[in-house]
């Protein structure tokens, strides 16, 4: 068993801390890097899932990218991408959907997409979410190339 972040040899105990808490396969080190940037941002579990799978299949998320104004839990910030995980998304409220329309509108304004997942999307359907993921980055990239 090897850590997802940096292919370390990891051991048992640090298998059980990793995958029990997190959802992801890491080395101590990583595992502690991880749950300081959860502490500090209050990043969904989801979304560290979605950032190791995405990584897995070749791409080069960046967790928790400071864009200026706010925390993006996964940015690609070369086609300009960011991707927000809503983790209560049964009980959003009126008030945080205006919030997220206005953020949405500025990120357009810097020329950047966002793309919001709900968190069961990961849960349920990992594999298809980061396909899906993966089709917006090579799409964003031809259609940079056309421009
Ligand atoms: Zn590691």
């Amino acid at each position: 068993m090897t850590c997802y972040d940096c292919g370390k040899k990891i051991s048992q105990h640090e298998h059980k801390e990793s995958f029990g808490d997190l959802g992801v396969v890491l080395c101590e080190r990583h595992t502690k890097l991880i749950k300081r940037i959860i502490l500090n941002n209050n990043t969904p579990l989801e979304a560290i899932q979605l950032f190791y799978a995405l990584k897995e299949k070749g791409a080069q998320p960046m967790l928790e990218w400071w864009d200026g104004n706010k925390s993006v839990d996964i940015a690609f910030s070369r086609v300009k991408l960011n991707i927000e995980i809503d983790s209560e998304y049964n009980l959003i409220t009126h008030e945080q959907a205006i919030r997220d329309l206005e953020e949405a509108m500025y990120s357009f304004k810097n020329g950047f997409t966002t793309v919001r997942i709900p968190h069961l999307t990961i849960k349920y359907y990992l594999e298809d979410t980061v396909n899906n993921v993966l089709g917006i980055i090579t799409a964003l990239k031809t259609n940079m190339k056309v421009i």
